[in-house]
Formats: C-alpha cells, structure tokens, sequence
C-alpha cells in the first residue's frame, strides 16, 4: 500500500482558449495547468477537477490526452507523467426544499470514472441547466433526481462543503441529509466539511457517522490547490482506489484529513450584513447584538450548533484525524517570493508545510519567517476568526 495526498475540488477558470468556466476563478487555471502544478510544486497523487462537465474544459481534456504525456486507465481516472491521477468531476447545484418549505440550493461533488462517462452525463444535464458551459450552475432537479443521473454514468455524488451558508445541505437547506436523499442515504459515500468546519464540529450530527469525511480546497487559484486535502491510503492511484478508500474497502482507506482551522475559513461565524462585521457571542448566533438585525449570514459554527444532535463531539471509531494545517498564503510575511523561494529550495509545499525542521527554513527565508510557518504548523499561532465571507487571520 501507498501513502497518497489527495485534494478532489479543483475549479477551472478558463478553458485554453480563453472561454469562462468559472468566472471568479483564475484565468490561469485551466486543465492542464493544474495537472502541472499537482506535479511539480504541490506533491498531489489525486486531484479531482471539478468543471470537466464544461464543454470547453472536454475539449481540453480532449487534446491533453492526445499530447502523450496523459492517458486514461481502465479503473478510472487520466494519469499524468505517471505521477498525478485527475479525477473528473462536476460541481452541480441542485433545487431543494428547505425545513421550512422554501427553495433552497446546494452543491453537489460528482466524479465520474471516464470522460466518456462525463461527457454523457454533461450532454444530459443540458435538459436541466441552462448553461452547461459554466461552472456550478443550478440544475432544475433535486439532489435526490440527481443522484440517479450520476449513477447511469457510473459516478458516485458528494455533498459539497456541506455546512456553508449559501449553497449547501445544511447551510441553507435542511438540518437532516437523509431528509434530502430519503433511500438513497446510503449511496453517499461522504460528505465534503469545506473550509469553516473541522471533523470535530461534523461529528456532532449523529447521521454523518457512517460517513467518510473529505478536506479539499475548492480552489481558485493555481497557489490554492491543497490548502485542504486528504493523506489516503491506496494500492495504486485511479477512480477505483479512490471509492475504495470512502468506503473504507479491502485496506484502503482516508488515513487523515489535513485542513484549515476553521476559524480561519470565510463563513466560520455568523456576520451581520448590515453592521458589516462579525458577530461575537456565544453559538448559534442568530441575530445581530448590536443593530438586533436578522440580516445575518450564518456562521458554519453557529450553524452546527443549531443542528447539532450530540452535545459533545463524540467521533465513530476509525474517524481519521483531522490535521490543523496553515497554508503558506496564510502566514504572516510570506508572499508570492518567499514561497517561489522555498519551492525552489525543498520542491512541494507538502515538504515544506510537514517534514522541514525549523533549520532548513531559517537556512532559506531568515529567522523569523522560519518562526511563523513553525508556530502555524504546532498549531501556536493566534487567529482571528472568519466571517460573511472574510477570511479569517493568523497574527
Ligand atoms: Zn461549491
Ligand atoms: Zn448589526
């Protein structure tokens, strides 16, 4: 067996061309950019490439292939150079009801085998989307249809950063998945946490118990890629492995998840949309204290505290361990150069967040940056908590 890192929410901003895909990302992040970054600065085994239902972004998976560095294999998944498995996926967004009757809307991770496998499924969806160019549009069906769309093509669905305000199951649509997927339970393998919550917070839900938990970075920039991800362990890296591992099958399995302090992701605690700031107190905080306005955006904390069924985390037995990590982007006096500089010193930023003594980094990039990026990895560092939308920050 294999120690593997994977991250499985990579966006594309543009296709090759220069088509939107999605269009908040960067421009820079196309197909094979990302293949390139997995390999050669960040130290990824799988990555799983979210908008391959595009069109534009088949097109370039089209041509990758037939450049001789990347080939499909029969367990599934495109290898390249032999070192990084792209998973091809879909990020749909699907229309619910809410608790209270209401529409609501959230985001689904599919995976599919092979391209021929996404290709149908895309040309499918077009009897659902509007416009199947783009990234993450809404389809006019539920999660609970969805699911059997993704299925006929041979892929399997998971429910996208499950906890945040906007576009996700329990953010804004239910306190309960099974409500959601009724029989269907059972075929969701995992859930994605998303970067405000942490497996501590989730295993306060009692229904996420026989579920597998997933750190990815829903990145939208090439530096992004694996702020989260999951270490795995596999016999060889394809779609097959992969799904071995959620269902935890013949040895493979996620042997921990590496992921942000939640405090540090953008929707951690609720916000006040007309005072503009976070607001403090104790969770669920559900209305501004200081202008009493319920024009809030909920914080994920605040959120599972609401929906919560445990009153302590109690975690199933096997739950891996869920890693605190700081990505370089996030330390204090480290920019652009200083990471280049690094990168070109030690290779993955994997090598640089996990295995360098304080020595080999002071040798590099000087006393105190060593300082910073040592006290983020012991977890010593003060951080500001997360809102509405704002990153939170390491001091
Ligand atoms: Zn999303
Ligand atoms: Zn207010």
């Amino acid at each position: 067996m294999n120690e593997v890192f994977a991250d499985l929410h990579v966006h594309i901003g543009r296709s090759e061309k220069g088509k939107p895909i999605k269009i908040t990302a960067a421009k820079s992040l196309n197909f094979a950019n990302i293949a390139k970054e997995c390999v050669e600065k960040k130290g990824i085994q799988i990555v799983g490439i979210i908008d391959c239902g595009s069109p534009y972004v088949i097109e370039d998976i089209e041509k990758f292939l037939s450049q001789g560095d990347a080939y499909e294999i029969p367990d599934g998944g495109i290898i390249y150079k032999d070192k990084v498995c792209i998973i091809l996926g879909s990020e749909i967004e699907t229309s619910e009801i809410n608790d209270e009757g209401n529409t609501g809307s959230a985001h689904n991770l599919c995976y599919f085998p092979k391209l021929a496998d996404i290709k149908a499924f895309s040309h499918e969806m077009r009897n659902h989307i509007k416009n199947i160019t783009l990234s993450s549009q809404r389809a006019d069906i539920s999660a609970y249809e969805l699911i059997d769309i993704v299925e006929k093509y041979h892929g399997i669905l998971i429910p996208a950063h499950c906890f945040t305000p906007h576009k996700s199951f329990y953010g804004n649509c239910t306190s309960s998945l099974k409500r959601i997927f009724k029989e269907k339970y059972d075929k969701i393998l995992a859930i994605e946490l998303g970067l405000s919550s942490d497996t501590f917070l989730a295993d306060k839900i009692s229904e996420l118990e026989e579920k597998a938990f997933l750190t990815n970075s829903d990145a939208h920039s090439l530096p992004r890629i694996a702020r989260e991800y999951n270490k795995m362990q596999l016999e060889s890296i394809s779609f097959k492995e992969f799904l071995k591992a959620l269902k935890g099958e013949d040895g493979r399995k996620i042997l921990s998840n590496y992921g942000l302090d939640p405090k540090l992701g953008k929707y951690h605690r609720t916000y006040c949309e007309v005072c503009h700031k976070r607001i403090p107190g104790m969770a669920p905080v559900t209305k501004c204290n200081t202008c009493d306005s319920r024009n809030i955006t909920m914080g994920v904390y605040d959120r599972i505290e609401m929906i919560k069924d445990k009153q302590d985390t109690q975690s199933p037995k096997g739950r891996p361990d869920y890693i605190y990590q700081i990505p370089l982007t996030f330390i204090p006096g480290v920019g652009e150069k200083t990471i280049h500089k690094l990168l070109d010193h030690f290779g993955t930023e994997m090598t640089i967040l996990h295995k360098l003594s304080n020595d080999d980094i002071e040798a590099v990039v000087g006393k105190k940056i060593a300082n910073n990026i040592i006290s983020a990895r012991d977890g010593k560092s003060h951080i500001v908590e997360g809102g509405g939308g704002v990153y939170g920050k390491v001091e």
